[in-house]
């Protein structure tokens, strides 16, 4: 590796992006003071600030890329949690109904900020539990499989747990995992998934399937899907839509009811920044609200809330995304994702993609500078069909490229074999990040010769 690199520093140059409507340029240039001026001019630079910036011992701050792994803290969250801990040292089971934000319906102070950063309707979003947790209790509902129809479509390369949760419910359902999925893979020395190939694949073996369950934006490649046409290609066969947006929450805009799609999750501990293993979202489309009949599992608080107390009555399942909840809430957990919300209310995921297709533009342009071979970026150069992560791929790298770029600071995603994960996120990244990522790369790259 690194024989072929040139020097990158740095040629102005026009980079053309290509967007299906237009075809834009910008005017990148592979320069410190470029990347210093574009923060400078960047909207949402104060963003930051808000933000705890992890330190080496030295004390200079870490570049850091992983939010797509868990997001840093809000330097607000401490007060909202503050705030619960203090009403229970004083109001202790009181603060269910006395604390100044009541537990009792304090799920219900996220509804709309999140089904708003999901483009939902507060009535088909609810935060509780866990992705997985949720994908399970979704699929109790809307995996209904018959002898012929029980087949399940996920991504070749979906997230483990995804897929380890697909093949318990066939278990479950009788079934055998080797038959009962489908994967949908990329062509032959492709890393990215060609929508046509599930079109076909629905097309041959839709009366096969019962479900859909596609990560609407790939956690390796970075590559966003179009979940309206999955929605449609799945529902052409009467095949059940579900979506998982762990990678897509709080980084693209999914318009989650638009697209049709039936039921969808999410965590909060990526892009939304609400802590190591905090809640998770789950959408079910309005059209699903109100129908009392699917089959679900049952807790207290599935209950309507009118009668929840009375405990002795029949389960009344409530209407929308509500009706799947089982427990009580940890208050702890939604305080701090209460703190990110209002973060991402003030901010507008409007402000932040555009912010975040500059931060991915750029990183890609600065990628581009550098004249070797052996690297090469996995994710769509179509900025409408990713988010704020790009994977590189490196030809013969290890492990210990990963471990130098830690050593400089720079906080990156290791997946075997070969690819570096890294995500440029609008809301606490700079361009000055990613000019100092990319010259670090293209110095490991080029075995310590100056750059
Ligand atoms: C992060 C992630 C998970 C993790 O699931 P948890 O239940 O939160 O541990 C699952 N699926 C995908 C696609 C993910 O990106």
């Amino acid at each position: 590796m690194g024989n072929s690199c040139v020097n990158i520093e740095f040629s102005k140059g026009l980079f053309y992006i290509w967007d299906k409507s237009f075809l834009f340029a910008m005017n990148y240039q592979n320069t410190l003071a470029f990347a210093q001026q574009q923060d400078k001019e960047d909207a949402l630079s104060h963003v930051r600030n808000q933000f705890h910036i992890p330190k080496d011992k030295n004390g200079n701050e870490w570049h850091y890329f992983t939010g797509n792994s868990l997001g840093l803290q809000p330097k607000s969250t401490k007060k909202y949690i503050d705030q619960e801990l203090e009403d229970w040292a004083n109001l202790g089971v009181e603060g269910h109904f006395e604390a100044k934000n009541p537990w009792l319906h304090y799920h219900e102070l996220l509804t709309d900020k999140m089904a708003k950063i999901v483009g939902a309707k507060p009535i088909e979003v609810v935060v509780m539990n866990t992705l997985t947790a949720n994908l399970h209790l979704l699929m109790v509902s809307f995996y209904r499989p018959t002898k012929t129809k029980y087949k399940i479509v996920i991504e070749s390369d979906a997230f483990p747990s995804d897929r380890y949760a697909v093949e318990s419910q066939l278990k479950f359902h009788g079934f055998d995992p080797e038959e009962g999925i489908i994967e949908w893979k990329p062509n032959q020395g492709e890393s990215l998934l060609n929508i046509d190939d599930l079109e076909s694949i629905i097309k041959f073996e839709g009366d096969e399937i019962a479900l859909l369950l596609i990560g609407g934006v790939n956690y390796y490649t970075g590559q966003f899907l179009d979940l309206k046409r999955i929605a449609a290609i799945g529902h052409s066969k009467e095949c059940v839509v579900g979506i998982d947006l762990a990678h897509g929450a709080g980084n693209i805009q999914p318009n989650l009811h638009d697209s049709g799609v039936d039921f969808a999750a999410w965590c909060t501990y990526k892009y939304l920044n609400s802590g190591p293993g905090s809640l998770a979202g789950l959408f079910v489309h309005e059209k699903h609200a109100h129908n009392k009949n699917l089959p679900r599992f049952a807790g207290w608080w599935n209950h309507n809330k009118e009668t929840r107390f009375n405990m002795r009555m029949p389960v009344d399942v409530m209407q929308g995304a509500e009706g799947w909840q089982l427990s009580n809430p940890p208050i702890l957990s939604m305080a701090a994702i209460r703190a990110s919300l209002d973060l991402f209310d003030e901010v507008g995921m409007d402000a932040l993609r555009e912010k975040s297709e500059k931060l991915t533009g750029y990183f890609e342009y600065l990628i581009s500078q550098i004249d070797s071979d052996a690297i090469k970026i996995i994710t769509p150069n179509n900025p409408k069909e990713r988010g704020c992560q790009i994977s590189i791929q490196v030809k013969n790298a290890d492990k210990s490229l990963h471990q130098k770029l830690t050593e400089n600071n720079m906080i990156t995603d290791w997946r075997e074999p070969d690819v570096i994960r890294c995500a440029p996120t609008p809301m606490y990244n700079s361009f000055e990040d990613v000019y100092q990522m990319v010259k670090t790369l293209s110095s490991i790259l080029c075995e310590g010769k100056e750059v």
